[in-house]
Parts: C-alpha cells; sequence; structure tokens
C-alpha cells in the first residue's frame, strides 16, 4: 500500500520540503496544507501568498532567486500603478496577477478557496494535492512595540519584519473550520511532517483551525517536523528574531518545545552537532537544500527514517 503523507507548510521554506516530497511520492499519496493567514485584498485582489508560493514551486514556475513569485515575470502594472502615484510597496507581478484574477474570479462566483486552488493547481499540471489550511478567510494580525497592530503583509512586506513582535493574533479563526478534504487527508496519513517553516507564522496558523489539532494529534503515526533553523539563525526571514522576542531561546530545540505533543519527531540540522530530546524521536540531517536534488534527498531522507522507527514510537 503506498504511503499517505501530509505535509503542513507556510511560503517559501516548506514550499522547498513539499516539492521534494513531490519529487519522490506518485500522485496520490502527497497533500500538502497550507497556511492561509497571509492572505490578504489587494487592488480587490484575493492574494494567498504561500498557496502561491506552493504552486509555483511544485509546478516548476518558482522564481529561483526568490522562492516566490514567477521567474521571468514583468512588473508592467507595477509601473502603471506607480505612474497613478500608488505606493507599491507590494511587489505584485504581471504573471502572478493571473492567479490572483482567477482565484478572485471563482470566490466571487462563490466557489470554497478548496476548490478554487484545485482547479488552479490541475490547470498548471500539480498531480499532488494543495489544500489551503481552510476555506474561511483568516488574518494573521501582528502587534508590534513601534506601530501597533499590522496586518501581516505590512508587517512582513511594507516594515521588513523589522518591527518588535509582541503578539499575534487570528483575526476570523474562530469562524475557520476544517474542510472535509483536508480532514480526509488528515485521517488518512500514514506520515505527518511539518516543513521547515516559520513555527509562529506559518504553522500557528493552521495549527489553530478549529478541529485541525486534534485531528493530527488523534493520529498514531509518525508527526515529524523538519527544522527551520540551523544554528540558531532562520536560513531566510524572521523565525530566529521572532522566537526571541517571544521569549524563546533562539535554537533548533525551541522548536519541539513549542510544538510540544503535536510532534513525536524532530529533524535537527548536522550543523547543530547531536541534539536529543525526551519527548520526540530526534536524528541530525542535512537540511539545507540549495537545490531541486537536495528537496528530494531530504524528503526521502525524512521518510525512510520515519518509516523504520518502531511501530509504536513515542508520545503517539
Ligand atoms: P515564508 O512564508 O515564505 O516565510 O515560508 P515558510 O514559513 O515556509 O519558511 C520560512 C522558514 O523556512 C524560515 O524560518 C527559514 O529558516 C526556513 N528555511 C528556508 N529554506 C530552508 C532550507 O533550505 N532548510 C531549512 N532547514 N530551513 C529553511
Amino acid at each position: 500500500m503506498a504511503l499517505k503523507v501530509v505535509c503542513l507548510v507556510g511560503g517559501v521554506g516548506g514550499a522547498k520540503l513539499a516539492h521534494g516530497l513531490a519529487q519522490i511520492l506518485e500522485p496520490g499519496q502527497l497533500t500538502v496544507i497550507v497556511n492561509t493567514g497571509d492572505d490578504f485584498w489587494h487592488y480587490g485582489l484575493r492574494v494567498c501568498t504561500d498557496l502561491d508560493t506552493v504552486m509555483y514551486t511544485l509546478s516548476g514556475l518558482a522564481n529561483p532567486a526568490t522562492g516566490w513569485g514567477i521567474e521571468g515575470d514583468t512588473d508592467g502594472v507595477l509601473q502603471g500603478l506607480r505612474r497613478y502615484g500608488e505606493d507599491t510597496w507590494f511587489g505584485i507581478h504581471d504573471r502572478d496577477i493571473a492567479t490572483h484574477l482567477l482565484r478572485t474570479q471563482g470566490l466571487r462566483e462563490g466557489r470554497r478557496l478548496t476548490e478554487v486552488t484545485r482547479d488552479l493547481t490541475t490547470r498548471l499540471g500539480i498531480a499532488h494535492t494543495i489544500l489551503p489550511m481552510t476555506d474561511a478567510p483568516v488574518a494573521t494580525m501582528v502587534d508590534t512595540v513601534e506601530y501597533g497592530e499590522l496586518e501581516f503583509q505590512e508587517y512582513f512586506v511594507k516594515y521588513r519584519w523589522e518591527p518588535t513582535v509582541k503578539v499575534l493574533r487570528l483575526q476570523g479563526i474562530d469562524a475557520a473550520a476544517l474542510s472535509a478534504e483536508a480532514a480526509a487527508a488528515i485521517a488518512g496519513a500514514d506520515v505527518i511532517l511539518f516543513g521547515p517553516s516559520n513555527p509562529w507564522l506559518s504553522i500557528m496558523p493552521i495549527l489553530s483551525v478549529p478541529g485541525l489539532h486534534d485531528a493530527l494529534v488523534a493520529r498514531p503515526v509518525p508527526r515529524v517536523a523538519v527544522t527551520p533553523i540551523i544554528q540558531g539563525a532562520a536560513v531566510k526571514g524572521p523565525a530566529s528574531k521572532l522566537m526571541a522576542e517571544l521569549g524563546y531561546k533562539q535554537a533548533a530545540l525551541s522548536i519541539v518545545q513549542y510544538y510540544q505533543r503535536v510532534i513525536n519527531g524532530f529533524v535537527y540540522d548536522l550543523r547543530d552537532g547531536a541534539l536529543s530530546s525526551e519527548t520526540v524521536h530526534m536524528v541530525g540531517m542535512d537540511t539545507l537544500m540549495q537545490s531541486d536534488g537536495d528537496r528530494a534527498v531530504l524528503a526521502r531522507r525524512v521518510l525512510d527514517w520515519v518509516i523504520s522507527w518502531d511501530p509504536s514510537p513515542a508520545g503517539t
């Protein structure tokens, strides 16, 4: 029986592991559940940055220089907006806008984000399943020392994650529900992976969807996080800065502490030496994914490791 894998991710870091899994698994084996707390309305368009990054990465369209956006995309619309005197702090490029147009049209026709995403991914030729964490609009709000509460994209893009974070709030989360598709994927998963995504900004919103956390921990299977922190630092983005601001030590083991009983396994980076934990299975690997090949190698090693576990792993 083919192994069924569910991978929870945010944008660039998580998308790399999802891409590794997509390279080694057959269609039907992989479901990627994606954070939608970063989604927002921009010039009347529904922009889902993490879903877009995962879609572009798995379809081979992604810009390798940034990890997000479409390779070779142009900025005609941005130039046009600037002629009107607009402050174009958010880089929305021409071909990327096609995604937002079709998504917005689909949502305005009353289709769920899950359905619209399935349509877009199919049309991009992606054989694997990409699901938003929920169909309801949820917005990550970032309360900062310098500017008060900011919408996520203001914090992340406009202010380049420089403000000091006090607390995160998920607007709309109480009204969000676990979709039938995500529930079925989790219920059928043989392995659940947490991509090397930002635990606070990318994974916490997913775990906060009512019912999702309980559905995950109900699965007596390997639930394994891959570290986004190597030698105390993030490969990119604010994960390490944020962990200090939220009171955690800037170290890979803080990720284990943060995920607590949700995970029963953790892949740390070999550059951290040998780490151990009394509560979860741990292994060191080279987790730095610099090429498409690295992604597939890491995905294969993680899966080989978890299927070698004792059938009743710690914490399940
Ligand atoms: P975002 O929404 O684009 O910020 O993407 P994610 O939340 O999915 O990923 C951000 C995290 O990915 C950061 O904390 C990075 O440290 C981590 N990351 C990015 N590339 C790599 C990599 O190659 N290896 C590892 N281990 N982590 C990575």
